[in-house]
């Protein structure tokens, strides 16, 4: 049985975070009622002219600086005609050639390798409206008609699932960070098609590819593209081709499933839109919009492993949202030890935010709360252990860290008179253990500092016990 590989390509449509949509003055905004942001152009009225958003074109241009394209300086708009009952004008209007930006790619880590993925093109495009399905009838909602979006096409180098999954957190990492798109994929904002292959490894040729379309979540694309991978797998095997189709991913069976075939049947006609002029962008704008992109995430994270010592795992989960980066440098500014922050972060905060599904900067629990209580660890008023233990709570009820530990009886102890009774008591009640320390089994100690803790129930001051302990005993 050959091995094969897999060869994957995304192409990733966002929507631009812009007030209006990309040929009319409409606002762009979710969950209105139906058809109440539309005119004569979004709904495609014959005759209606369009006008392009000029910020539609400085966040394309952004996201392809950012993505490390060339950004060019002529682009045009052409009509991509087919019919759906949400597209009432008959056609997209998309960008073939040239696009406004091309040639870029986005390096991607995945348990420690770092693989480059090439950027094909950017392209500028209108979304469609919406087909509301529903008792005996399907409306239509033209709300989303004309919004813009952008369309990163990859090149064929993704080569698994979880490389795909990773590819698309960077490049929502980078595009939120740049303020190009909300990113939020449950509305749709972000979403992506995957084009899947296999081949035998060791080949250079392309297979046969399917395409799953809209995708909307990190899990959800690697979930579907795994499940394609092992599909295609399994055909080869029983000696059947792969065809070339779209497929959809069910989310709840887990499985991806033929929509319709395709592809190169296909001829969307393509034709210069005649009433759009040239897209230029001016050397200058473009230099402007350069100086204003923010620190982009990777170099947020390098920046956090070499100059404030984080390890990689650290960083990475830091960084993988502006927001929370901006949060770890707001408390950063109110308590300097950046490893502890760091690690109450990473250990506790975001797993909290996670686990009740808030956004960091919607958190009770603020930057204040994190960098007192990474200070309170600091200053031995309470040991890393209680900080775990009381965090569930102080990050529900929003309480200020310091006053929270003095109210419950927290507080360290780090009184050595009191601390010696303890340990007096825990030697006493473990001779065994205390002759084998003795007898050279120096790694006991922390089995006698377990004891102690226990004891005070996780309130000694671990530094202080671990020092009365080796002095008692080192007495013979
Ligand atoms: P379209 O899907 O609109 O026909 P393209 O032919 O440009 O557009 O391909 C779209 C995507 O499919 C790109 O991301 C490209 O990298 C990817 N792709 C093309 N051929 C293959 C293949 N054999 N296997 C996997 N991905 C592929
Ligand atoms: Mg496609
Ligand atoms: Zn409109």
């Amino acid at each position: 049985m050959p091995a094969y590989e897999a060869v994957i390509g995304l192409e990733v449509h966002a929507q631009l975070l812009t007030s209006s949509k990309l040929f009319c003055s409409c606002p762009v905004r979710f969950g209105d009622e139906p058809n109440e942001n539309i005119c004569e152009v979004c709904a495609g009225m014959p005759g209606a002219l369009p006008r392009l958003n000029k910020k539609a074109v400085e966040l394309a241009a952004k996201a392809g600086l950012a993505l490390q394209c060339t950004v060019n300086p002529m682009s045009l708009f052409s009509r991509k005609n087919y019919f759906y009952p949400d597209l009432p004008a008959g056609f997209q209007t998309s960008q073939l050639t040239p696009p406004i930006c091309e040639h870029g790619h986005l390096d991607v880590t995945v348990q420690d390798a770092t693989r480059r993925i090439g950027i094909t093109r950017i392209h500028l495009e209108d979304d469609a409206g919406k087909c509301v399905h529903g008792q005996g009838a399907t409306l239509i909602d033209l709300n989303r008609a004309g919004t813009g979006l952008i369309e990163i096409v990859s090149e064929p180098d993704i080569r698994s699932a979880e490389e795909a999954a990773a590819y698309m957190r960077a490049i929502h990492a980078i595009l939120v960070c740049i303020g190009a798109t909300d990113g939020n994929m449950e509305e749709g904002s972000l979403r992506c098609d995957a084009n899947v292959s296999i081949r035998p490894k060791g080949s250079t040729t392309l297979g046969t590819r399917t395409e799953i379309k809209n995708l909307n979540s990190f899990r959800n694309i690697q979930r579907a593209v795994e499940f394609e991978i092992r599909r295609q797998e399994g055909c080869l095997e029983d000696g059947e081709s792969i065809v070339q189709e779209t497929r959809l991913f069910d989310a709840v069976k887990q499985v991806t499933v033929s929509m319709r075939s395709k592809e190169d049947a296909h001829d969307y006609r393509y034709f210069p839109n005649p009433d759009l002029p040239p897209v230029l962008v001016l050397a200058e704008e473009l230099q402007a919009w350069e100086a204003e992109l923010p620190e982009l995430p990777e170099a947020r994270k390098l920046r956090f492993i070499q100059r404030l010592g984080l390890n990689e795992e650290e960083a990475a989960a830091l960084t993988a949202e502006r927001a929370t980066a901006d949060f770890f440098e707001q408390a950063l500014a109110l308590c300097s030890n950046a490893k502890r922050v760091a690690q109450l972060m990473a250990a506790e905060f975001l797993r909290e935010c996670a686990q009740q599904n808030i956004a960091p900067a919607q958190a009770a629990f603020g930057a204040a709360h994190v960098a007192e209580l990474a200070t309170l660890i600091d200053e031995g008023i309470i040991s890393a252990r209680i900080a775990h233990d009381i965090f569930p709570e102080l990050f529900a009820s929003g309480a200020m860290p310091r006053a929270f530990v003095t109210e419950k009886g927290l507080v360290q102890v780090s009184d050595s008179s009191e601390l010696e009774g303890v340990v007096a008591e825990v030697l006493a009640e473990n001779p065994a253990e205390v002759e084998g320390y003795r007898g050279g089994k120096t790694k006991l100690l922390s089995f006698f500092v377990g004891q102690v803790m226990r004891k005070t129930k996780g309130k000694a001051n671990p530094a202080l016990v671990n020092s009365l302990l080796e002095e008692s005993l080192g007495k013979h």
